[in-house]
């Protein structure tokens, strides 16, 4: 069976309430009666429940963009799966390398020396089965840093990532995890990794799969790219048998652009 592709939109720390209702109201006619794409955007969690209302009846999704691995309790900051379940949410993003605390961009040391929330492929792991538990599906981001590519690594990395993120899943659960990869010197860079590239990395990433879980799981993952995705590269990128969507930041704050990528998987 062909992989469906997924075009799904991280808004980040981006849009108020309204400013996000104002984006779905625009995109909800843009993307209308388009099947052949499962589409999602990721607002903030203050977002969640009015864009929630606002996409409800129409072919959008929606999606957190983390959460935790407990049900509820003492756990001040934090948003249990089951939380974004009851706002709307179907997929949550986890292992973004955002939330791991690895970043291309950022040039601050001390910025570098905190490392923001310092996620681990364990916690990756804990939350992604957590989201299952409570009726989410998992978007699970894995990249390399530019230093780790430039050493030879990136296989490694990969590799290193994929066995602690997607380990002890029921067969059931596998076969829907979507998985993301995305080199963190691409993201939010404009320095789109080439396609060919993109496409043997994600082609580990299935091989990666398919020892672990079994030819059948390979086939049915979807594996979007990320990074720096635009309309005028969506099409070459999603062109590719191992890319099966994208996971889409700043294109993903504008109608036109977040559209532009989504006809580029239907190209
Ligand atoms: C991302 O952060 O997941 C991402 C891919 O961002 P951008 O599209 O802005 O590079």
């Amino acid at each position: 069976m062909p992989r469906q592709p997924f075009i799904a939109g991280n808004w980040k720390m981006n849009k108020t309430i309204g400013e996000g209702i104002a984006l779905v109201e625009e995109l909800k006619g843009m993307v209308a009666g388009i099947d052949d794409v499962d589409i999602a955007v990721c607002p903030t969690f203050v977002a969640l429940a009015k864009v929630g209302d606002a996409i409800r009846g129409s072919n959008i999704m929606l999606g957190g963009q983390d959460t935790f691995w407990k049900e509820s309790g003492a756990w001040t900051r934090q948003i249990a799966p089951g939380m974004l379940l009851d706002a709307g949410c179907r997929w949550v993003i986890i292992g973004h390398s955002e939330t791991r605390g690895r970043f291309g961009t950022v040039e601050d040391e001390l910025e570098r020396v905190l490392s923001y929330f310092g996620e681990k492929d364990i916690t990756v792991n804990m939350k992604a089965k957590a989201a299952f538990a409570a009726g989410l599906t998992p978007i699970i981001a894995c990249g390399e840093l530019l230093s780790e590519r430039q050493a030879g690594r990136t296989d490694q990395v990969i590799a290193g990532q994929m066995k602690i993120d997607l380990d002890g899943f029921a067969k059931e659960d596998a076969m829907k995890i979507v998985l993301a990869y995305e080199p963190v010197w691409a993201i939010s860079t404009g320095q789109v990794c080439d396609a060919e590239e993109a496409d043997r990395v994600c082609g580990l990433i299935r091989a990666i799969v398919k020892d672990m879980y079994g030819a059948d799981v390979a086939e049915a993952v979807r594996i979007q790219y990320g990074g720096s995705v635009k309309p005028d590269n969506a099409a070459e990128l999603l062109g590719k048998p191992n890319i099966d969507g994208a996971l889409v930041g700043g294109a993903s704050l504008k109608a036109n652009d977040f559209v532009g990528i989504i006809n580029g998987a239907r190209a």
